[in-house]
């Protein structure tokens, strides 16, 4: 029976235990969320009727720093998935160093089927119930997927209106909001720092390589987009509704154009069309996953075509098809060190939310790149010493990070 999205992040969890050798008591303190939250979300929705639904918030560890992680609309969500999301936010912002935990919330809703009006007061309900247990000292949620700046931006609104002016306590918001430059960027930048400096200790380079990328949404149409500018070739990319292929590379300008006009990236004259699943077994360098977890499988994983899975998305492979990933010598660019742009630039934007200070685009750029080439240094060095895949190396670096501050704060 294939493992669960919880049990997924535990199984590569427990090997970095087992390389570190770690005592019991760590394991049990690292591996067990601080707080779980399930709340009720009533609201009227705009014909008169109530609507029903179900929002969680997990806060795994928080020995680092305030909990730190996205919050996502979606009708998947669950408990067993939030669980997992939040504990990879604990590995992930020790992974690139940034002085946060990690937590991650979500709601069990299908947000196209509501209304702008009722979106706003499903959020400013959710702040309402989980308003005692966040702050920005505490628990600082962000984007995840279905959620945007605008969403952030009534979180901000309904926070600060219970407690006063508080910018910190939520982070991607909209610019005019406090919002940092870069920061809608930041995570399809940081996976592509991530592939370049993966390609470079290979002795490739971006330029000529080509990438398929499932997902156009905030992370995979800015990777999509930075990494034409640098003359790599983005050979597919899908959405929701289907997806595009042409061997020597999509025009991606021209592809935005066509998506913001019809509303998705299906039927771009000139290239042919193809499905999600067909998407993924393409053959390119580099495979990047950027929408949904568990898209890679025991059933798809060894059809795939790719040299490299480049993790944008959160968990997008299980447990199975990591095995028969490393049997079959692809190597993934694991999730915990990949898509972590966004928390880095959501550090840098809380940091200015907190000193009330406004950094140039290039100053978050320039920061951002030195957070991941520090990581990928500090995984690097862990895959020498270990002999192990970068996946365990970079749960070993953030195991080792939350460790050491969990041991000086002491346990119980
Ligand atoms: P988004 O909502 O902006 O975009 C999601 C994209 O995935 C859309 O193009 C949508 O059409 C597509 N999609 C949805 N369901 C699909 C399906 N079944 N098959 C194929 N495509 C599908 O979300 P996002 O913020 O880009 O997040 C994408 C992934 O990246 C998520 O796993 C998220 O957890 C992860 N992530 C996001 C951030 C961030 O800063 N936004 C940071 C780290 C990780």
């Amino acid at each position: 029976m294939p493992l669960n999205a919880y049990q997924t992040t535990n199984h590569y969890l427990e090997r970095a235990f087992e390389l570190l050798a770690l005592p019991e008591r760590f394991r049990t303190a690292l591996i067990t969320p601080s707080r779980e939250i399930r709340v009720e979300l009533i609201i009227e929705l705009d014909d008169g009727s109530l609507g029903h639904y179900i929002g969680y918030r997990v806060q795994h560890d928080d020995s680092r720093g305030p909990f730190k992680g996205g919050l996502r609309y979606h009708p998947d969500v669950d408990l067993d998935e939030v669980r997992s999301l939040a504990s990879l936010m604990t590995w992930k912002t020790a992974v690139v160093d940034v002085p946060f935990g990690g937590a991650k919330g979500g709601i069990q809703v299908d947000p196209r089927q509501l209304t702008r009006r009722e979106l706003e007061r499903l959020t400013r309900r959710f702040v309402e119930q989980i308003s005692p247990v966040i702050g920005p000292d505490t628990d600082i949620p962000a984007p995840d997927m279905n959620t945007n700046a605008q969403v952030m931006g009534w979180f901000f609104d309904e926070y600060s209106r219970r407690r006063g002016f508080s910018p910190a306590v939520v982070t991607g918001k909209p610019l005019e909001l406090h919002g940092s430059l870069g920061r809608d960027a930041a995570t399809g930048r940081g996976c592509l720092f991530a592939a370049r400096e993966v390609l470079a200790a290979a002795g490739k380079k971006l330029e000529g390589t080509s990438f398929a990328i499932q997902g156009f949404g905030n992370v995979g149409s800015w990777l999509a987009r930075l990494l034409h500018e640098r003359g790599a070739r983005v050979v597919a990319v899908s959405d929701l509704k289907g997806g595009v292929f042409k061997g020597d590379g999509l025009d991606v300008p021209a592809l935005f154009q066509h998506a913001r006009a019809t509303g998705s990236v299906s039927e771009f004259p000139g290239a042919e069309a193809l499905s999600n699943q067909e998407l993924l077994k393409v053959e390119c360098d580099v495979l990047v996953p950027a929408a949904l977890g568990h898209v890679l499988h025991e059933g798809n994983a060894r059809e795939i075509r790719a040299r490299y899975v480049l993790e944008a998305a959160n968990g997008p492979t299980t447990a199975e098809a990591d095995q028969i990933f490393s049997e079959r010598g692809i190597m993934c660019i694991p999730d915990i060190w990949a898509n972590a742009g966004g928390v880095t630039v959501s550090y840098f934007e809380w940091t200015q939310n907190t000193q009330k200070l406004k950094w140039s685009e290039d100053l978050v750029n320039d920061s951002l790149e030195k957070h991941m080439v520090d990581a990928h240094r500090a995984i690097a060095a862990c895959m020498d010493e270990y002999k192990c895949s970068m996946r365990t190396a970079a749960f070993v670096v953030g195991v080792r990070r939350v460790k050491e501050a969990t041991e000086l704060r002491g346990i119980g």
